[in-house]
């Protein structure tokens, strides 16, 4: 392709820099790299083609209130809050399984970079002033280190929870919030029925990688003499779904949960909270509350029923489609035949598996072209009774799972793990 450069595609644009805020030497030098000043697209997504909107297409109605993290679902179930089965075996949950284990323990070993924090340089250094110039400077460094979508939003302290897991009162007097999204294995996730040991496991996977990146431009925002501060994996301090919603990341599903129009929902998210001035992206509109209006793939295949069949409803000052989130949760917690649950998001039709951003080379925004390979992935899903082909044949994991302090291979349900041979797959049946 013409004029591609290492962060994207598209024409070289030239942008005016002010004039007036053109002082600094390094902003002198900079001049001749002018990925961070001309309109050239960003990231390997197609973004930038994108409908840009000043208010989410969910209704907001307000006031929506702050939320304490003990409160949620996982929270109630850690402390306690749902009975003592529920309490062990969410500990157990992710652990249990070896691999879900050494995850989790590298996970641990990201998160001590929490006791040795740089602080935030008392001098501040020469850079640029600008507001997009840092933002795309941000988000370049984004995508140096490895994330598959980034944005920017402003911070609304809705979405910082009151407390965290451990009763600690969170603060956060950050005005922007730097997004990072990055997409969990997709042959990994195809080749899973969606509640298999290796669910967590790839979400692990993927929490890692946020968090050492997110951890790492914290620590450079501080050493430019700018107050930075992550929000990750065991400690996050932000909602995830309003931050990546306010990002320009996505836009609310029938799953509860922010869909991007390039991942679906085959993403996991973590941000930096920043005063650095930055320009925010805007939200988007990709034609998601109709899809999902007409559209129930989801409900039908979640295992516990969790996700309404019904319209949005209003929670917490918001139009949303209300997830069932204790139900959801409790499968998670106490499922026996593998490691929490990403059915919804497996097999919604804007999860293609294998889509890649080359096949986005020739697109304009158009959105009909959008919707019919969201469509052809629905007729796909429904052909092959919602089994992916690669079920059959691709499962890299060993079923392994701890038993009474024993690494054994379950032998008593559902051996080939296929979807289709869990009970609960003839959904809205004679009984619903
Ligand atoms: S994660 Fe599983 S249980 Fe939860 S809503 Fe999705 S399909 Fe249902
Ligand atoms: S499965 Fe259908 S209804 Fe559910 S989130 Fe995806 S598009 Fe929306």
């Amino acid at each position: 392709m013409e004029n591609a450069s290492v962060f994207g595609a598209g024409p070289r644009r030239l942008r005016e820099v002010p004039r007036e805020k053109d002082h600094c030497p390094i902003m002198e030098r900079l001049k001749h790299h002018d990925i961070l000043y001309n309109d050239d697209p960003l990231g390997p997504w197609p973004t930038h083609l994108l409908k840009r909107l000043d208010k989410p297409t969910n209704k907001i109605v307000g006031p929506v209130e702050r939320r304490d993290e003990r409160e949620s679902p996982f929270g109630k179930s850690l402390l306690g809050g749902y009975g003592e089965e529920i309490q062990r075996e969410f500990i157990r949950m992710t652990v249990r399984y070896p691999l879900g284990a050494s995850l989790v323990d590298m996970q641990n070993h990201i998160n001590t970079i929490m006791r040795k924090l740089n602080p935030v340089a008392t001098e501040k250094a020469p850079i640029p002033e600008d507001a997009r110039v840092l933002s795309r400077h941000l988000k370049a460094l984004g995508y140096f280190l490895g994330a598959d979508m980034m944005g920017i939003g402003l911070l609304s302290q809705s979405a910082v929870y009151t407390h965290n897991m451990k009763g600690r009162e969170i603060e956060a007097p950050f005005k922007y919030a730097v997004v990072f999204l990055c997409r969990k294995h997709d042959p990994t996730i195809s080749a899973s029925n969606g509640w298999e040991e290796i669910v967590d496991g790839a979400s692990f996977q993927t929490y890692q990688r946020l968090a050492m990146q997110t951890e790492t431009m914290a620590n450079y925002i501080r050493r430019l003499g700018l107050e930075a501060q992550a929000s990750n994996m065991n400690r996050y301090m932000t909602i995830m779904p309003q931050i990546v919603l306010d990002a320009g990341l996505g836009e609310v599903s029938r799953m509860g949960i922010i869909l991007n129009p390039f991942l679906g929902c085959n993403f996991k998210a973590a941000c930096v909270l920043t005063n650095m001035e930055l320009e925010t992206d805007g939200y988007i509109d990709f034609g998601l509350q109709d899809y999902c209006g007409k559209c129930t793939i989801c409900a039908e295949q979640c295992p516990p029923r969790a996700i309404t069949r019904g319209p949005k409803t209003l929670y917490n000052g918001y139009y949303t489609w209300k997830l069932n989130s204790k139900s959801c949760s409790d499968f998670d917690v106490l499922n026996k035949e593998g490691c929490v649950c990403g059915r919804c998001t497996k097999v919604c039709p804007w999860h293609i598996p294998g889509q890649e951003p080359r096949d986005f080379a020739e697109w304009d925004g158009d959105l009909a072209w959008l919707h019919s390979r969201v469509d052809e992935q629905r007729q796909r899903v429904i052909a092959n009774g919602y089994v992916d082909p690669t079920e059959h044949a691709q499962k890299w994991w060993f079923p392994l799972d701890e038993v009474d302090g024993r690494l054994v291979v379950p032998t008593d349900k559902n051996r080939q793990k296929i979807c289709r041979d869990y009970p609960l797959q003839n959904p809205w049946g004679a009984n619903s």
